[in-house]
């Protein structure tokens, strides 16, 4: 049995009846690392001393038979949440020495629940892009072609998963970035509701939109690693006060009497046809197994991308400001006074899509301009939350592709952001309004290229779309399917 290969619970139960060790596993996970990694390009910094310790004092907690869902289990941490003592780097130059004095509040719940830290995965500069590219050290390969991208931002999250080289995962969504990798790399991937898990420690991109969430290899998993992470957190106030459920009481079979919404809307021009195709035959399997199908319509869908590419780079904008060489990371010694060493750090520090980002958010906030763009699309965002509103009224859940087509091919849309961005138009909506969408593996191309479906619920209806996702996976076997590497 290959170790690396195993999901969360699996693992678990293994640890439990003291068939294999922590140390062992972590090994295992770090030899597949060995094995892998220079083709994929998963990680940025895997942690190898640090992780073994762990695993030895979870090995120990394990003998004195204290052991929680996650003792001794290796997991990665997409490099954009702060890790003491760990460099995090959120995949730019201008944080590339830089090492955490303090966690992040999930990385501090995962330390505490003994899992161990097997490392920092790469993502786009600030989690800026769908693809991985935007990464200032390298892109990293989709497991199942490395001819093409893992999706981004949380791409090496995903390929790690997908790569088996961590048992599960963690990343960020502020327009797709879990979902969309997930998809693209055959994983399951849950964004939380806004304000569901805190955000304390991660480096912000756009503060409205950001969440974190599970990045896993089945359903059951992410259930697991939902019932760590989540929690009021008095370091962030914008975390809810609201208790966590035992997410693992959704995985139960039967889908009787749930209404499922199919947007109308969810259709782009120049869809692949087998992302059609499979997310059809999902839809299908759902109806079969006691949900009730009805179309649905969310009018305001159109305005989501350009809604969003202001909100998020305006946020972004004013979020970056302080990376202006004074207090961290690079900072460019070459200049003769100080406005040029904060120009100098700025240009050579940040990648072109990060300066892009910073350009148009810095224009749609400037005086003048700020209610034409920043305050109009505040307006159109409050449109996008209700159409959801009025949806979920008489659905439980919506469904639908998470992304127009399988993965591209590295370097094909990098030179055309408006392409690159169109890739997350069926994601954006669900952080423009902070309710939840879950990715799960429904299908491969004629290519053999994984297909995510999009689940979508209302605010704080992560169980529904668990309970969906579960239900599914057991009536179909693409979670099963590893990558050939
Ligand atoms: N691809 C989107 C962007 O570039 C979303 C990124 C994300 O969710 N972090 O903004």
């Amino acid at each position: 049995m290959d170790l690396y290969s195993l999901t969360i619970h699996e693992a678990h139960e293994l640890l439990k009846k003291r068939e294999i060790s922590s140390v062992e596993l972590a090994s295992a996970v770090f030899d597949r690392i060995g094995q892998v990694d220079d083709k994929v390009c998963a990680y940025l910094t895997p942690a190898k001393d640090r992780a073994m310790a762990d695993a030895g004092a979870a090995d120990e907690l394990i003998r004195r038979g204290e052991m929680r869902p996650l003792t001794g289990i290796p997991l990665a941490i997409k490099d954009i949440l702060c890790t003491e003592g760990i460099r995090t780097t959120c995949g730019s130059k201008i944080l590339e020495d830089f090492i955490p004095p303090y966690s992040s509040t999930v990385a501090k719940k995962l330390a505490d629940a003994h899992a161990v830290i097997a490392g920092k995965t790469n993502l786009d500069e600030f989690a800026m892009g769908s693809s991985t590219e935007h990464s200032a050290f390298m892109p990293t390969h989709n497991p199942w072609d490395l001819t093409r991208i893992p999706g981004g931002s949380s791409g090496g999250s995903a390929a790690a998963v997908a790569a088996d080289e961590c048992i599960g995962a963690i990343g960020t969504d502020t327009g797709g970035s879990i979902r969309q990798p997930c998809s693209h790399c055959g994983a399951v991937g849950l964004k939380p509701t806004y304000g569901r898990v805190s955000r304390f420690g991660l480096v912000a991109f756009a503060s409205s939109l950001d969440q974190i969430g599970p990045i896993t290899k089945d359903v059951t998993d992410c259930a697991l690693l939902m019932n760590e992470i989540c929690g009021h957190d008095p370091m962030d106030s914008t975390s809810v006060s609201r208790s966590v459920p035992d997410y693992t009481e959704a995985l139960r079979p039967g889908l009787q009497g749930l209404v499922v919404g199919i947007p109308k809307e969810y259709r782009a021009e120049g869809m692949d046809e087998d992302v059609t195709e499979a997310v059809t035959a999902a839809i299908k399997v759902i109806e079969g197994l006691g949900a009730r199908c009805k179309e649905v319509s969310l009018p305001h869908t159109q305005y989501a991308l350009a809604t969003y590419y202001l909100i998020a780079p305006a946020e972004a904008s004013s979020n970056l400001a302080r990376y202006d060489g004074v207090k961290y990371g690079f900072r460019d010694n070459t200049a003769d006074d100080l406005t040029q060493m904060y120009q100098n750090t700025r240009s050579n520090g940040f990648g072109p899509e990060v300066q892009r980002r910073i350009i148009i958010g810095t224009y749609a906030l400037s005086a003048g301009y700020y209610e034409a763009y920043y305050g109009k699309a505040s307006q159109v965002r409050t449109l996008i939350i209700e159409d959801f509103k009025r949806t979920f009224e008489t659905c439980d859940v919506l469904l639908s592709p998470v992304t127009p087509t399988p993965a591209f091919k590295l370097g094909e849309k990098l030179d055309d952001p408006l392409a690159m961005y169109l890739s997350d138009i069926f994601t954006l909506p669900a952080n423009l309004a902070g309710i939840p969408g879950l990715s799960v593996p429904c299908g491969f191309s004629k290519q053999g290229l994984p297909i995510g479906l999009q689940i979508l619920g209302k605010h704080f209806d992560e169980e529904k779309l668990i309970r969906v996702a579960y239900n599914f996976e057991q009536a179909t076997d693409y979670h099963t399917r590893r990558p050939r590497l």
